[in-house]
């Protein structure tokens, strides 16, 4: 399976991934499962709090609750926010980048490449000539097609950690030679008939001015109530509604 790369940016002055903490990070995060049934070893790095500072390290390990093994989902305060199988593991920066340094697979201020996503060529194919299978992916899947058309279309793109309601999803910037711009987009996959409503589309144009984004996008399987297009066309270059025809439209690129 090809799996598409994505980044994060890494500085040798990596500060901790934890909101507000200026420390420098360091530990880097790994999500570690274990597959019993394969006797296999699951390893990747934790894009919801890639790194973390000693302090938060110990205080994310006293308060996890869970199961390690046999193989069981631990719930961290920090780490693991999307929430997935396994537990956290941690890892001296230090050892890390000099070992990477020294194979010549990092320079200073070079990306650090992870991937954090299974939304491969083959899969946006699949969809492009079916793109009623669309309904069939899980949230997280279709935020991380969503992501991943962004950043084909030369978005740079993050995903955000997983939240309870929703909230802003992917951060995509676009830059050219004038300007800058960032996007906060949400996606949501529900089915055909759960519009989405005015309350979502308000809620995102509230988190679009908080962060000082300039354009707020909703992406959805389903489409839009009367509503929620009122409220947004007086707004259309601050907010932009996506419906599943629109998604059709990205994807048939693709086929
Ligand atoms: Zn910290």
């Amino acid at each position: 399976m090809e799996n598409i790369k994505k980044y994060i940016e890494f500085e040798p002055s990596q500060k901790c991934s934890v909101t507000d903490c200026n420390k420098k990070a360091n530990y880097e995060v790994y999500l570690y499962d274990y597959y019993r049934e394969f006797n296999e070893e699951f390893f990747e790095q934790d894009y919801t709090c890639p790194f973390i500072c000693e302090e938060h390290m110990h205080l994310n390990e006293k308060n996890a609750s869970g199961n390690r093994r046999p193989r069981g989902y631990v719930s961290y305060p920090f780490t693991n926010k999307h929430g997935a199988q396994g537990y956290t593991r941690y890892q001296p920066v230090k050892e890390i980048y000099s070992e990477l340094l020294n194979n010549g697979l990092l320079v200073p201020n070079a990306s650090l490449r992870i991937d954090f996503s299974d939304i491969n060529s083959q899969l946006i194919q699949q969809l492009s000539r079916n793109p009623e299978l669309m309904y069939k992916l899980d949230p997280r899947k279709f935020e991380e097609l969503v992501a991943e058309l962004f950043n084909r279309k030369g978005y740079e793109v993050t995903l955000t950690p997983q939240t309870r309601d929703g909230g802003k999803d992917i951060y995509a910037i676009k830059k050219d030679a004038i300007a800058p711009t960032l996007f906060v987009v949400e996606t949501k996959r529900y089915s055909k008939t759960n519009k989405v409503g005015v309350e979502i589309v308000r809620g995102l144009y509230g988190v679009k001015s908080a962060e000082r984004a300039n354009v707020g996008v909703i992406v959805t399987t389903s489409s839009f109530t009367k509503d929620a297009i009122d409220f947004a066309s007086p707004l259309n270059y601050e907010l932009s509604l996506r419906d599943f025809d629109n998604l059709k439209e990205w994807l048939s690129e693709y086929k």
